[in-house]
């Protein structure tokens, strides 16, 4: 069993479930690993949401928001292996976990990396480098993806509502 998050399938973004605690808790409301869910179920699952340990309460109260940003989207919960399916999109998922994975997107979202170079630079810094790092094919996949997904949020999120974005094509 590996570790269990719930994913976005319509935001392409994930967050930790809770590991062992989430697989007990849910697998007794009937909610096994690979299934479609609902936000709304989760939140349901008292047991789930009942836990006196203080690593696990503030792990689930940034599972919670998650839900709640992302209630009504199409919801799986399970593993990581979800990321590879198919397998070229892994670059594409944000973890919006409390320690996430260094994924492209994050590098793009959260590190506010406006370039490839900045994401270079950033993971420099490190003490760990990203585990797709230094697979040259997985870091060219990488840097891709990257690529277009920071070109789209241009298009989509920044500059003057007048400016017709065409002239970019
Ligand atoms: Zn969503």
């Amino acid at each position: 069993m590996n570790d269990l998050y719930f994913f976005c399938m319509d935001c392409k973004s994930f967050v930790d479930a809770g590991y062992r605690w989430a697989y007990s808790s849910l697998a007794d409301a009937g909610m096994k690993p690979n299934a479609f869910v609902t936000a709304e179920s989760i939140l349901a699952v008292e047991k789930y949401w009942s836990t006196s340990d203080p690593g696990l309460i503030s792990l689930l109260a940034v599972a919670k928001t998650y839900l709640l940003q992302h209630f009504g989207h199409r919801l799986r919960y399970g593993d990581f292996d979800f990321l590879f399916e198919p397998q070229e999109e892994w670059a594409d998922w944000l973890d919006e976990s409390k320690n996430p994975e260094e994924l492209p997107r994050y590098f793009l979202e959260r590190e506010r990396c406006l370039t490839w170079d900045d994401l270079v630079k950033r993971v420099a810094q490190l003490p760990i480098e990203p585990w797709w790092w230094s697979d040259e094919k997985l870091r060219l996949h990488a840097k891709a993806r990257f690529d277009v997904l920071r070109l789209a949020r241009f298009f989509t999120s920044a500059g003057p509502v007048t400016t017709d974005k065409r002239q970019f094509l």
